[in-house]
């Protein structure tokens, strides 16, 4: 594996590869987990290179979120990435990528005014900014998302279309923990109790799952409960509890076709999110090639 610093050097290193390989990308902002490793895995399958950037990008966090202190642990990243198969691991400076104030600003118009979006005003432009930036860099293939961030997988489909990036989107499910915790990086802020509490975002979802299956049809009924399991069960403050289509990410009146129920909680400091994708029946979906 090799680790390339300068976005430069990144691009010349990619142009001569990429003429006789397929080149698959896993951007991250590191701290790596077995989430991320999952879509290293699944790139290293798909294609001739991998490549998986480190990038905490300042753009998409707000004046009072966690920039600072996100968790960082380059030498242990650097490790995980060579034992996954990575070719090449790409982590530029801030100051590199952003070497002066741009001159162009990109906006997200649909799918970021709910969920996530709502309390993190910018962070999706800030998204698209550094995916658009970091796609014309690597100039990869095929790239590599997860579910666990279902509104920036729906975001992301949107500007590869909308810009018609030659690249193919692949949407990977969310990997947890044995109780059913999704893995994320942040789950290191969480003490010991909050995380027995935090499993209940998942359990919460299965229970809103499993009505739609017998039958309920009502977004608000489902969206009630959920969050009704999560008070109970939980000192967390609930952000939101959404019943959407997908990827539209649009309200319905009722659920007849794919939809993404999702939740966000805060413990503390720490804002922890959740989601379930189901196909019109209510059956969890575990891949998306095509949204
Ligand atoms: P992050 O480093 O948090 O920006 O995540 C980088 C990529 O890993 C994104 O595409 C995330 O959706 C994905 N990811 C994060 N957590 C998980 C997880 N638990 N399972 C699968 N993918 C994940």
């Amino acid at each position: 594996m090799i680790i390339i610093r300068s976005v430069k050097e990144m691009q010349i290193k990619i142009k001569n590869l990429r003429k006789q390989n397929k080149i698959g990308f896993v951007p991250t902002m590191g701290y790596f987990h077995q989430g991320h490793l999952s879509l290293m895995k699944a790139a290293k399958e798909e294609n001739d290179i991998v490549v998986t950037s480190i990038f905490v990008n300042p753009l998409q966090f707000g004046p009072n979120e966690d920039y600072e202190r996100y968790p960082r642990n380059e030498e242990r990243d650097m490790q995980l990435a060579k034992n996954t198969g990575v070719d090449i691991l790409f982590i530029p400076e801030a100051k590199d990528m952003y070497p002066s104030e741009l001159a162009i600003s990109m906006k997200v118009n649909k799918r970021a005014n709910v969920l996530c979006g709502k309390s993190r005003p910018n962070h999706f432009d800030g998204v698209v900014t550094v995916v658009a930036k970091l796609f014309n860099i690597v100039l990869p293939d095929k790239v590599y998302f997860g579910m666990k961030d279902a509104q920036q997988l729906a975001i992301i489909e949107a500007l590869i279309s909308d810009f018609n990036f030659p690249i193919e989107l692949v949407g990977l499910p969310t990997v947890r923990e044995t109780d059913g915790l999704a893995k994320s990086s942040r789950n290191v802020y969480l003490n010991e109790e909050e995380k027995n509490e935090a499993v209940w975002l998942q359990k919460a979802l299965l229970v809103g799952q499993q009505l739609i299956t017998r039958g309920e049809r009502s977004p608000n009924i489902v969206s009630t409960k959920i969050k009704e399991i999560i008070n109970k069960e939980t000192t967390g403050i609930i952000d939101y509890v959404e019943v959407l289509s997908y990827p539209g990410l649009e309200p319905i009146t009722t659920i007849n076709e794919q939809i993404i129920i999702a939740t966000a909680v805060t413990f503390n400091k720490t804002r922890l999110i959740d989601n379930l994708l189901l196909d019109e029946d209510g059956k969890i979906l575990t891949k998306i090639g095509k949204l």
